[in-house]
């Protein structure tokens, strides 16, 4: 059974965003990249489905620019066995991110599709549910658990106030959330190994895919300053002044 990765390479989750002088988005330039997180749970989720012999294949894909191959090169070194690049420089949005990887599906026929349920860049959580509207196949958003039963898999979903479990027929599109596992770190080994795994290289124009964008973002900025907090010197203190702003 083989299980499709897509990755998207994002701005590091430690790195503080700093937003262009000029508003028009987020300061990229000389800024430590790294996989989406969500994605990172999605590989190791997909590794140790392989570990438990039920998967035999593991494939990483990924849109974006030549220096993505270093993020899909990170899912080769945490044990994936191949990638795919579809290089572009454009910004790419869910929409178009989701009919390549429609195109990718088609070609490579993975019986489980499994993905970040948001990329922590532009916070979009669209991708895994457009795929599952073009491609008309079943989805499971927000996963905290999947259990692979034979041609059907069970994903137990994060929803308002617990936990709903479905049950999808294979192939299908599960979206995890970062509560599903811990992912590993490749070790040096792996790393070197992962440099010789194949790696193809696409275009989307290849694939026919038209990724001009439809959404124009007007304006970009940092949340406003929080003012400083008062110290108070004792309960009946705290209680008037909650009174007085109306809170109590
Ligand atoms: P989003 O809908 O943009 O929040 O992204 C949801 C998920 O779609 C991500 O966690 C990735 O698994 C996948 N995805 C989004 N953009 C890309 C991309 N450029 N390349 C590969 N996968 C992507």
């Amino acid at each position: 059974m083989k299980v499709l990765v897509p990755v998207k390479r994002v701005v590091d989750s430690n790195v503080r965003i700093r937003v262009r002088a000029d508003g028009s988005g987020v300061e990229l330039t000389n800024v430590k990249m790294a996989m989406n997180p969500f994605d990172e749970v999605a590989v190791e989720e997909a590794l140790r489905m392989k570990e438990a012999g039920k998967v035999s294949e593991i494939v990483i894909v990924s849109i974006g620019p030549a220096a993505a191959t270093d993020t899909i090169r990170t899912g080769l070194a945490m044990g994936a066995d191949r990638g795919i690049l579809i290089k572009t420089d454009q910004n790419v949005e869910p929409l178009a991110v989701a009919k390549l990887l429609q195109k990718v599906i088609d070609e490579e026929k993975p019986q489980l599709v499994l993905m970040g349920k948001q990329a922590i860049d532009d916070d979009y959580n669209q991708t895994g549910q457009m795929l599952a509207a073009l491609t008309s196949l079943p989805q499971g958003t927000f996963a905290s658990k999947i259990e692979l039963n034979g041609d059907s898999v069970d994903v137990a979903r994060e929803i308002d106030g617990g936990i709903q479990t479905v049950q999808l027929k294979l192939p299908a599109i599960v979206t995890v959330d970062l509560h599903l596992n811990e992912p590993r770190y490749a070790s040096l080994p792996n790393i070197m190994k992962a440099k010789k795994k194949p790696l193809d290289e696409k275009t989307p124009e290849a694939y026919g895919v038209d990724i001009s964008p439809r959404v124009k973002i007007l304006k970009t900025s940092e949340p406003a300053a929080r003012t400083a907090g008062i110290k108070v010197a004792n309960a009946a203190e705290l209680v008037a002044k909650l009174k007085e702003a109306g809170v109590i």
